[in-house]
Order: C-alpha cells, then structure tokens, then sequence
C-alpha cells in the first residue's frame, strides 16, 4: 500500500478537535468524476499538488474524512491520511438513530468515471487493505454487524445521510460490501497465520533439522494432524495451511524421509 500522510490541520473538523473510541470503518465514493488525490489534499511531490484551490484543508470545506484513497503523482494508486485515526470526523451527516461520526473511522475512495475496471481494481484492493489495517490496530471484527459498512449501509442503519456511495459502484464490477468484508477478513488472516505453498516449503527446509532432531513418534504425528482437521481426503490443509498445519506437515514430511531410508 503506497501511503502518504497529510493531516488537514486547517479543515473545521480537525479543529473542533473532538476524538472517537474507532468501534468500525465507514467505506465512502466522492460521488464525482476525479479520480485525483490532489483534488481533495494541497498534496505533494508524490501526491500531486492541487492546482484549483478547492482542497479540503481549509476552513468552510463542511466535511471531512480520515482518509483518501485514488491516483497519486504517477497515476498509481495510494492513500492519504488526511485526520488522526481517533479524530471526530464529518463524513455521514446523521440518521435517525443518530451519526457513524461518532464510532467510524471513514475513508473516501475517490471515483473516476465508474466504468474502468482496472481502476476499481486498484481502489478495491487498497481499500480491502486499508481496512484490514485499520480493524488490526482497532481490534475490529469485520464481519460483525455494523463494524465495516458503507455510507448507503449507514443509512438503513439508521446512523448515516441518504446516499448511494458505495453501492452505485462496486455492483457494477462485482463486489458489494459483503464481497468486501469478506475479503477483508481474508487479508487480516493472510498476514497474521496463513502460509502459501512457497513459504511453506522454506518453512519446512529451515525447520526440517530441528524436527528431525525430535524424536517424534507416529502416534502424536497422527494425532496433532487430527486434532487440527488434517485430512486425507485433500479438504484440509488446501492452497493455504497455518503455521501449525505446516509444523505437522513437516513433521509428517521428515517421518516419511526416514522411513524410506530405513
Ligand atoms: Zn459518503
């Protein structure tokens, strides 16, 4: 994730200098056709430099989010930190249950025309990590009700204004917030315990000395494997194993090297 910070000091939100306890994300589009970040920050050499005069960080904007996500300087995409994580923002005006100001981190995903989609690609996918992210640091479950939702989410919830973002988007190309969440969740385990078939196997060179150092037997082999649902039907361990999975897979892989050299 290419990500830059640059905290809008001069916005009235940021000013009015009130903090939240982060209890979810709110997923927000712009609702207008520039996918430039440098249309909403004053920006930077990387970032871009806003040439209209029309950035956020300046009094009488009347809103404002945690974070950008859309085209930096060299047309790739990033993300711009644009308030501390734990600052009251103004993103989602109010419902009648009241406002995800007061326990949403929120994030803008800055639109283009809606159509490319190699576009949304880029945008989606940084957004799924940023959220991972953000749900790590907060302790947030992604999946749970109402923790990770989008504006037009917010509002049947009764929490949020009556807008679209991100729902008139995402369909077009597949994904809905369900798709997001999901994903999410996948990327927060990605990195936290699940190995991929590569870094298994220099797992399993790196440990293999260790493991053949200990004498273990068959029976606790077979029964470690059990106990974490290995199974010789191929359902489990599949493209992806835990670390533990691989431990008993390595354990299992050195057991089979020893008896065929005895
Ligand atoms: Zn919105």
């Amino acid at each position: 994730m290419n990500f830059y910070t640059q905290i809008l000091t001069r916005n009235d939100c940021y000013k009015a200098g009130r903090t939240i306890a982060p209890q979810g994300v709110m997923v927000h589009s712009t609702g207008a056709n520039n996918p430039s970040l440098s249309r909403y920050v004053p920006g930077s050499e990387g970032i871009g430099y806003n040439t209209g005069g029309n950035h956020w960080d300046m009094s009488g904007t009347g809103a404002c989010v945690h974070a950008f996500i859309g085209k930096l300087a060299d047309g790739s995409v990033g993300v711009v930190q644009t308030l501390p994580w734990d600052r009251r923002g103004w993103h989602c005006g109010k419902g009648s249950r009241g406002s995800a100001n007061d326990t949403h981190i929120s994030f803008e995903i800055c639109e283009d025309g809606l159509q490319d989609a190699s576009y949304f690609g880029a945008v989606y996918q940084t957004a799924v990590e940023l959220t991972a992210d953000l749900c790590k640091q907060y302790g947030l479950d992604p999946q749970a009700d109402g923790v990770v939702i989008c504006h037009s989410e917010g509002h049947t919830r009764g929490v949020a204004s009556n807008h679209a973002d991100v729902m008139h988007w995402f369909p077009i190309h597949g994904k809905s917030m369900d798709t997001f969440r999901a994903d999410v969740a996948r990327a927060m385990e990605g990195e936290g315990e699940m190995l991929t078939y590569e870094q298994w196997k220099e797992y399993m060179v790196r440990y293999r000395k260790e493991l053949a150092a200990k004498e273990a037997t068959m029976t606790a082999l077979v029964a470690d494997a059990v106990a974490l649902g290995i199974s010789s039907d191929g359902s489990r361990p599949g493209d992806l194993m835990t670390r533990e999975e691989g431990m008993v897979m390595a354990r299992a892989a050195v057991m089979a090297a020893r008896i065929n050299e005895n």
